[in-house]
């Protein structure tokens, strides 16, 4: 239709078939899927092993240039490529997406469940809860925060004895220790297995985790922008006999969590993950786990269904897993490793399984490559990089662009040099996934506003930059059809064969990885490590986590640390502010700059205009 309807009348629009009728078409058994309501599914894992000798498709990763606070259109590219691909040119494909949180669904950007008549339906069910797997990390993140203080106030308030008796409580006169507590009288070095024949020191050792509530990094979460709770002070009430602290919460999708979700390949290695998680330090400086404080069983459990993909589909009746990875600035920003996995089995050879990174190739794709691809060890294909004349606009100078502010005229009308200054992001974007050695095709998303000639120049542009190919894509306005020309591209670039490698040798110390990452990747001239950070990495490194990749926790809106430096920033020096160590995940994860991990609402948020017809019980005003 033209005009374009809203991303939500179009969904409704749409009715979706039903979702065992989907799964049967792309070749799921009955006993392979759990529905939940009519058009979603999650997918159990036994299916990776009856399709194990299945050769994989080919792997296509769509990344985008740095975005105004608008975002650019990955999700809606992503979705318009598959429509093209298994609808128009009848190529068995995939599309593998992130599920949105809560806090921009509700703040700034939106939904992500793609726009226009490229996106997955029904939205509100993609955009709202889902399958619940966010709530499940909630659930799971802070009962892990709730052990930790409430193992402390125990510690403290206990003699050893007291507290042994507890932990090894006497069931019909016998006490026994539980598999968990045997496994740490191991790692102590304890070898017994009779709670009767411990020395008054080993009890000691045994009941005392001794954590020092300064080393603490493990966050409460919550899926909501609450500024307010970036710095708080806990146990306040007199119950808690004065021990207190400042601590924080994060947003949920950033919980170390999430990542586990994220990267694991079956149940039990998302308990090993879970179990290995570092939440603070002891007395000695020695590292504190999930598993220290016998909560791994209790965090496999709450997370057992979460870890099974969502299958959903596109406007057009193709299939989507969403799945895990949110937030490429502050989190690592990738849908699972397991809906990719499944879903290259379920494309066969000759099929496509399309997935997405958060924001800019700069932070999203960089730790799509160097953490998600290392954990599963599939190798991608192609990148597609999406641009807009609008961003392109923004980084050849053009007023700033915010939310909910109608775009100024250098936006609505044909601006050349505006277009032509601003391609420079473009080009290093590209040379970005070029160090990669993946060919990169450009996907530009054309708006109703953007002119012939804006738009051959961006790809003639592209192309003078290296990219394989630069195509402009109509699926908002069209649908599948109207990407048919990148579906092309992107099977061509398939063909080229990817020369993929790693930006940095993880055996580096932690500051070269963080350093190849900023003058590689940003652009920068070094980078100015606070002591905080520093005292950090030494503490990590002298633990033995100093091999691990690196998840840069940076603005997604600039090359650099300062949203406000757009185009390619040069010279600068980026602020490692603090580190954090999400050990379970696998990643270091350094803070840049003033970086916050918990995002704020601005003064008008969505949810001003979201609502319920109370009478047709629909929902108004997502996009
Ligand atoms: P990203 O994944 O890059 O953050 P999205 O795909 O979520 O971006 O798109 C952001 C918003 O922009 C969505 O509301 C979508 O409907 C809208 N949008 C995307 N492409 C177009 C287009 N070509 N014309 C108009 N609106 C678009």
């Amino acid at each position: 239709l033209s005009p374009v309807p809203s991303d939500l009348e179009i969904s409704r629009a749409q009715t979706p078939k039903a979702v065992d009728v989907l799964a049967k078409e792309i070749g799921l058994l009955a006993d392979e899927i759990e529905i939940y309501g009519r058009s979603k599914a999650k997918v159990r894992l036994s299916l990776l092993e009856r399709l194990k000798d299945q050769a994989d498709g080919k792997y296509v990763l769509v990344a985008g240039i740095t975005p105004t606070p608008l975002g650019e259109g990955k999700s809606t590219v992503t979705v318009g490529l598959v429509q093209a691909l298994t609808a128009h040119l009848n190529i068995n494909s995939f599309a593998c997406l992130r599920q949105p949180s809560q806090g921009p669904t509700f703040g700034v950007k939106g939904g992500a469940a793609g726009g226009g008549y490229a996106q997955v339906i029904p939205m509100e069910e993609f955009n709202l809860h889902l399958t619940g797997d966010i709530h499940a990390i909630t659930a799971a993140n802070n009962l892990l925060a709730a052990a930790i203080d409430t193992r402390i106030f125990h510690e403290n308030t206990q003699t050893d004895k007291a507290l042994y008796n507890r932990l090894v409580p006497l069931v019909n006169g016998v006490r026994e220790f539980s598999s968990i507590q045997l496994a740490r009288l191991k790692k102590l070095g304890i070898n017994k297995t009779d709670p009767s024949t411990l020395t008054e020191e080993e009890i000691s050792k045994f009941a005392r985790l001794n954590i020092e509530p300064s080393t603490i990094t493990w966050q409460r979460v919550l899926d909501t922008n609450d500024r307010f709770l970036r710095k708080m002070t806990i146990g306040q009430a007199p119950t808690e006999k004065g021990y207190s602290r400042q601590a924080q919460f994060d947003i949920a999708v950033a919980s170390e969590i999430m990542a586990v979700l994220a990267l694991t390949d079956s149940l039990t290695d998302m308990k090993e993950r879970l179990g290995r998680m570092v939440v603070a330090s002891d007395k000695n400086g020695q590292p504190v786990t999930a598993e220290d404080l016998g909560v791994t069983g209790a965090l496999t459990v709450l997370m057992k269904d979460a870890i099974k993909p969502n299958l959903m589909q596109t406007l057009e009746g193709t299939p989507v897993f969403v799945h895990a990875g949110p937030f490429a600035n502050i989190a690592h920003g990738n849908s699972s490793v397991l809906a990719d996995k499944i879903a290259l089995k379920l494309v066969g050879e000759e099929g496509f399984v399309v997935t997405e990174a958060g924001f800019g190739a700069d932070i999203g794709m960089e730790k799509f490559f160097n953490i998600k691809c290392r954990a599963s060890g599939l190798v991608p294909n192609v990148v597609v990089l999406v641009a807009t004349v609008r961003a392109l606009k923004m980084h050849g100078g053009g007023p700033s662009v915010t939310a909910g502010v109608p775009l100024k005229k250098e936006y609505t009308e044909e601006n050349i040099q505006l277009v032509a200054d601003g391609c420079c992001n473009l080009q290093k974007q590209i040379q970005v996934a070029q160090l990669f050695g993946v060919p990169v095709v450009v996907a530009l998303n054309v708006f109703k506003t953007d002119t012939r000639a804006e738009i051959d120049l961006v790809c003639e542009l592209a192309k003078r930059a290296g990219a394989f190919d630069a195509v402009p894509c109509y699926h908002w306005s069209v649908g599948g059809k109207g990407s048919v020309d990148l579906a092309r591209a992107v099977r061509e670039a398939a063909g080229q064969g990817s020369r993929f490698r790693f930006l940095y040798d993880l055996q580096l110390p932690i500051v070269e990885k963080i350093r190849t990452i900023a003058q590689a990747v940003y652009g920068a001239k070094d980078i100015e490590l606070s002591p905080e950070a520093q005292s950090k990495i030494d503490r990590y490194t002298q633990q033995g986590f100093g091999n691990l990749p690196i998840c840069m926790a940076k603005t997604h809106l600039s090359l650099s640390h300062q949203p406000d430096k757009k185009g390619v920033p040069r010279d600068f020096i980026l602020p490692i502010s603090d580190v954090r160590a999400s050990i379970g995940a696998g990643f270091i994860y350094p803070l840049v700059g003033t970086m916050s991990t918990m995002p704020g609402l601005p003064t008008r948020p969505c949810f001003y205009d979201i609502d319920l017809d109370t009478e047709t019980e629909q929902v108004k005003g997502l996009f």
